[in-house]
């Protein structure tokens, strides 16, 4: 474990609280120490209060803020003496814990602090970090975890028993530390769940941290975890259908769209194809926070009915000795991971995000798993005290805080032609409603198009079947199928009267706007049937369809047939549950198809300047590509559930089509 810490990057965060805004994006940077939220640091600090008297402050890390990015605001700054006594009480209910550290806060506006404030608040230290890391969990999580830690470090850390993370926990360390602590004392190892170290500066509790760290790791080590893991053979391609078939009996089991993940990675292989995956992997989390994104334990191969079934199982055996009052309602009894020897694992969640987070976690967990089965056998809490985390209302809090998801998270689009203009409007719009979006372009720049874990951009010639083939296999593997088509990417082509017609260009027009469009609905036919809220298919034609033009025969011929084309597919998959709707937009001139030049000659063929020509409409309003986007993005929502074969103009009103 590298120490990161860096003097001439730590000089420009200046006074304790900055350095501990430094020291805890340096903890939160490795994914070997904690993860997406979990861990928290805090500093202790003498300052005036309103009336300028001395008082000691705890900032502590607030909840919702992620270590590796948090900031002095992401501090929750309380009085430290009444939040320290706290953990003298014999007991405090959750919502009184919560109400009592919200009362000592010094800013109103600041958010809630750590379930492990007053842990916090007892370790006599000025500053304090808590990570989850892997090495240390990989020691704790065996059977004779205290005698291995003890004998690493002898009595120079505390020891505490597992229990309930916030007040629980608290007391329990507070009477650890009673009994155990000497002036010697460098740590406090957390059984099953993670270590505190502590100090004078948050420079000294982050060295402390990673040499602990690096110890735990060279233990492991010298504990022959070589050779435990045997490497598997290669993770074949899996049919993309067979995927969003998988997929589909996801969504059927949560009640809602989502995303879904393959992981083939050599990590990945190895552990699938242990002997002993089907045991091994259904012990539990390497540290009870992990569950809220990856649930107790993975689903074994595809069978969402009987992992569904366990989980309800699980959740009545639990739920009235937690909840007596029978207050608890089950979350959805969806996987959030699944292996399998042959696939590999799958990563779940309501957005591509929580897919990721699962997958990190999972990625760590059986890096813990493999170590400890080295160190004689991984062994999890019991499913009771998972249980309570998983339900607990402060850890579900933490999930609550992103806010309700957006209408289309865990759906997936793919649009043709996203690096630019129309496609580019539609793919922005439907990443805007929180749906996952496959772009494809000719363009190299198409992987770049947007940023972020819902986009995914795949370099392809939608006149190329194994392009199309290519990059719904790539969408696949990344979100786990395609619910929505937007094709948008098209040619004017040269403009040309009849007489003069070049028959090349006349099919490189046909075969872009027509055979591109054929080609693309054929593939996805059987993936827009999966879709868990009906398939959505959006056709871009354009005004001269039911207007043509001169000189444009084989632009309005190519789309006068793919509109054609549209409404058969309306016609042969509405009992599959798919719409397939076409837009006639007009005069779109912020895309790629329309350069000055031809919007001047365009211009000049109806006596018109080129802005007179860009508002030639009944509402004078130039129609841009978001103006396309937006339709485009309602038309795959609700509102369009009901509309099938349908061609809609977008053009700011025409009298040669009204
Ligand atoms: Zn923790």
């Amino acid at each position: 474990m590298q120490n990161l810490w860096n003097e001439s990057e730590a000089a420009a965060f200046v006074g304790p609280l900055e350095e501990c805004v430094y020291g805890s994006r340096l903890l939160g940077a490795d994914m070997g120490l904690v993860l997406h939220g979990g861990g928290n640091t805090s500093v202790k600090i003498v300052e005036p209060d309103i009336h300028g008297d001395d008082l000691e402050v705890l900032y502590v890390k607030g909840s919702g803020w992620d270590l590796a990015t948090i900031e002095a605001p992401g501090f929750a700054p309380l009085r430290l003496e009444p939040v320290r006594q706290l953990a003298q009480l014999p007991s405090l209910s959750d919502s009184e814990m919560v109400n009592q550290l919200r009362c000592n806060l010094l800013n109103a506006s600041a958010p809630t602090p750590s379930v492990e404030a007053i842990l916090h608040a007892s370790l006599p230290f000025p500053a304090v970090q808590h990570s989850h890391a892997d090495a240390v969990l990989a020691l704790t999580n065996t059977a004779t975890g205290e005698a291995r830690v003890r004998e690493l470090w002898g009595d120079s850390v505390v020891v505490v028993p597992y229990a309930m993370p916030g007040f629980d926990l608290a007391r329990v360390c507070a009477e650890c530390w009673a009994d155990q602590a000497h002036d010697g004392t460098i740590a406090m190892i957390l059984l099953n769940h993670g270590v505190f170290t502590f100090g004078d500066t948050t420079r000294v509790a982050y060295d402390t941290m990673i040499e602990l760290i690096s110890q735990a790791e060279a233990y492991v080590e010298d504990h022959g975890l070589g050779g435990q893991s045997p490497t598997g053979p290669e993770l074949t391609d899996i049919d993309p259908l067979e995927l969003a078939q998988i997929r589909a009996g996801l969504c059927a089991c949560s009640g809602s769209p989502m995303i879904m993940t393959r992981h083939a990675d050599d990590q990945v292989r190895d552990f699938v194809s242990r002997d002993d995956l089907a045991e091994v992997s259904q012990r539990g989390n390497a540290t009870p926070d992990h569950i809220i994104r990856t649930k107790r334990v993975p689903m074994l191969g595809s069978d969402f009915d009987d992992y569904a079934l366990k989980y309800a199982d699980y959740f009545e055996r639990n739920a009235d000795e937690v909840a007596p009052a029978g207050g608890l309602q089950m979350l959805d009894p969806a996987p959030r991971v699944a292996l399998d020897p042959r696939f590999g694992m799958l990563t779940m969640g309501r957005r591509a995000v929580d897919a990721d987070i699962a997958a990190d976690i999972y990625h760590h967990t059986i890096e813990v798993i493999e170590a400890s089965e080295g160190l004689g056998g991984f062994v999890a809490l019991p499913e009771r005290e998972l249980f309570e985390v998983e339900y607990w209302e402060l850890e579900q809090a933490k999930l609550k805080l992103g806010g309700s998801p957006p209408p289309m998270a865990g759906e997936i689009a793919l649009v043709t032609g996203a690096a630019s203009g129309i496609g580019r409007g539609c793919a922005e719009a439907l990443l805007a409603l929180g749906a996952s979006v496959i772009g494809l372009d000719l363009s190299k720049d198409i992987s770049t198009a947007f940023g972020g874990p819902a986009w995914l951009g795949v370099e392809g010639d939608v006149t190329d079947p194994a392009s199309i083939e290519a990059t719904i296999a790539a969408g696949v593997d990344r979100f786990g199928g395609v619910d929505m088509a937007v094709a948008a990417a098209g040619i004017f082509g040269a403009n040309a009267p009849i007489a003069k017609l070049d028959l090349d260009e006349w099919s490189r027009t046909l075969r872009i706007n027509l055979d591109g469009v054929t080609l693309l609905l054929k593939a996805l036919h059987p993936f827009l049937a999966l879709a868990p809220r009906g398939g959505r298919v959006v056709l871009v034609g354009s005004k001269n369809v039911p207007a043509p033009g001169k000189g444009a025969a084989a632009y309005s011929a190519s789309k006068a047939a793919m509109t054609q084309l549209g409404r058969v597919a309306a016609l042969e998959w509405a009992s599959d549950g798919i719409t397939v709707n076409t837009i006639h937009p007009d005069g779109v001139f912020d895309t790629g198809l329309w350069t000055e030049t031809l919007i001047a000659e365009r211009a000049a063929a109806y006596g018109l300047t080129p802005d007179e020509y860009k508002r030639r409409n009944l509402l004078g309003r130039e129609i841009t590509s978001a103006d396309i986007g937006a339709l485009v993005a309602d038309m795959c929502g609700p509102i369009f559930q009901t509309i099938t074969g349908a061609q809609i103009p977008i053009d700011g009103g025409s009298d040669r089509v009204i």
